[in-house]
This record gives C-alpha cells, structure tokens and sequence, in this order.
C-alpha cells in the first residue's frame, strides 16, 4: 500500500497517575525537552489533572486528551465525564483501551459510541485495539482486531471519521505494562491488517490516511522498531510517558522517521 504523507504522533497515556500538584511540573518539563516540531506530542493526564496540565501548557504546542469519555452526553452517570465536559480542557480522547475493556467491562458497541460521541464532541480520537496473548498464540490476531474495528466503526460514516482525525491504536493486550513489546515486524503487519479492514469497508481514502500508532511497552530503547515500519505513525506511550528522560528519547527518534518522510515527499 503506498503511504500519503501521514504525521507521527507520539502520545503519552499517564493512565491513573499524577495528582493535579505535580501533573503541570511533569508535563511542563515533558514538553520542554520534547520540542519537535515534526512530531504531534499529546498528553493524556487523568481528568482531574487537566486544569493544570492546560495551565501548565500554555503556548506550547502540546495537545492534550483524555483517556475515556462516557457514551451519552449527560445524565445519572455517577462518576463519567461526558465528551462536552471537556470543552476547553482536551481535544484528543483515548476511546476502547484494553484497560477500559478488561476493567470497566466496554464491548466493541460501547467503544463504537464513545468513538462517535467524541467525533460529535470535536474530539480527536484515537481508537485502540490489540489482541490478547491466547488469541495471537491461536493464529487469531487479525480476527479480532478486523471484529474490534467493525464493532467500533459500524455506523460511522467515513468523512467524519477523516474529519476528526482518527487515529489507530494498535496495541496488544499482552505487550501493555508488561516489558515485553511486539516485534516491530508484527506490529506493521497488524497496521496493514488495520488499513486493510478500512479499505474493505469501501473506506480506502481514510485508509491511507488515519495514523496508525503503536502501543505496548515502548520506550527510548525500542521506538526505532516501530517508528522505522512505514505502516507505523508513532506510538502510544504508557509507564515510559511518566519518565521525562524516555519521552525525550522516544519524541527525538519518532522526530527522525517524521523529517525522513517529508524529505522523501519533497523529493518526489
Ligand atoms: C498504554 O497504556 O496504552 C500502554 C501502551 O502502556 P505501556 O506503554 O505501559 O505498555
């Protein structure tokens, strides 16, 4: 498949860390030893660290997410956020995330109106999905990613997917906090198999061009696998995101794969 210029994006899921005290210092000195102006660099902070992390990076070209929002816009929902709650606080949202889907219980159904509540919502999404360890082991990876894709796409309409700038997520169940990361290889595979799926659904246009991101124990030492695939567009960022010295490692190798393309695409 040949690849239009797409950007690459580093994304930094703090999960259920940070305190609105010490989130703004983090993201501060993140963003301040980050500064690639070929790389997207997003944070995704808890919702009460929002605020601050907003505060803390005014005029910074960060942008800034959440990692969940609710599928209705209001009601008796004791402890959702809403995708309006968020005006002014985020304009990216981390939708169906395998520690949403093992812990709060969300199906593909759920994440699929999460996902269309966040492009309603004017929020950039990134949509995740991954395997877990047994269904690779069983030759089933593409299965169910290609089932997590329809279940989540089904009823969108592909313009206002491209409008919102979707973003892919692939990241494997079994690689998540665990040390142990794809091989770089086997994630491109599985972001072909992603663009695939779009393409036959009759969306080839927004195949080729939603960013396609890897997850899963990334770090400054292993980004080069991921970032070096042509499939790949960067990389979703969990404990390693918390560490200023890996962002930093990992944002100036995704920064190296973001100039090689634009050289490539001004060469051509
Ligand atoms: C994640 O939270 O999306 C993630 C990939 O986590 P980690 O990098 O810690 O594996």
């Amino acid at each position: 498949m040949i690849a239009p210029l797409r950007p690459v994006i580093v994304a930094a899921n703090w999960k259920m860390h940070t305190t609105p005290a010490d989130a703004g210092e983090l993201a501060r000195t993140i963003a301040a030893r980050t500064r690639e102006p070929d790389v997207i660099r997003v944070i995704c902070p808890p919702f009460v660290c929002l605020a601050a992390v907003n505060a803390a990076l005014a005029g910074e070209a960060v942008a800034i997410g959440a990692q969940n929002i609710h599928h209705e816009l209001a009601g008796a929902y004791t402890g959702e956020v809403s995708a309006p709650m968020l005006a002014g606080l985020a304009t990216w949202v981390i939708v169906g995330h395998s520690e949403r889907r093992r812990h709060a219980g969300e199906t593909d159904e759920l994440v699929g109106r999460k996902l269309g509540r966040a492009v309603d919502g004017g929020l950039r999404p990134i949509l995740c999905v991954g395997e877990h360890l047994h269904e690779r082991d069983a030759g089933r990876a593409t299965d169910v990613v290609a089932r997590q894709l329809a279940g989540a796409l089904d009823g969108h309409k592909p313009d206002a997917l491209a409008a919102a700038g979707l973003v892919i997520a692939y990241e494997p169940v079994w690689a998540i906090g665990t040390g142990r990361n794809a091989r770089g290889v086997d994630a491109n595979a599985m972001a072909d198999v992603i663009r695939i799926t779009l393409a036959e659904r009759g969306w080839e246009e927004l195949a080729g061009t939603t960013p396609v991101l890897y997850g899963g124990s990334v770090t400054s030492a292993n980004i080069g696998e991921f970032v070096g695939e042509p499939a790949i567009d960067g990389a979703l960022v969990g404990g390693a995101s918390l560490k200023p010295d890996e962002m930093a490692g990992i944002v100036a190798r995704a920064a190296v794969t973001a100039r090689a393309r634009l050289s490539q695409i001004a060469a051509s």
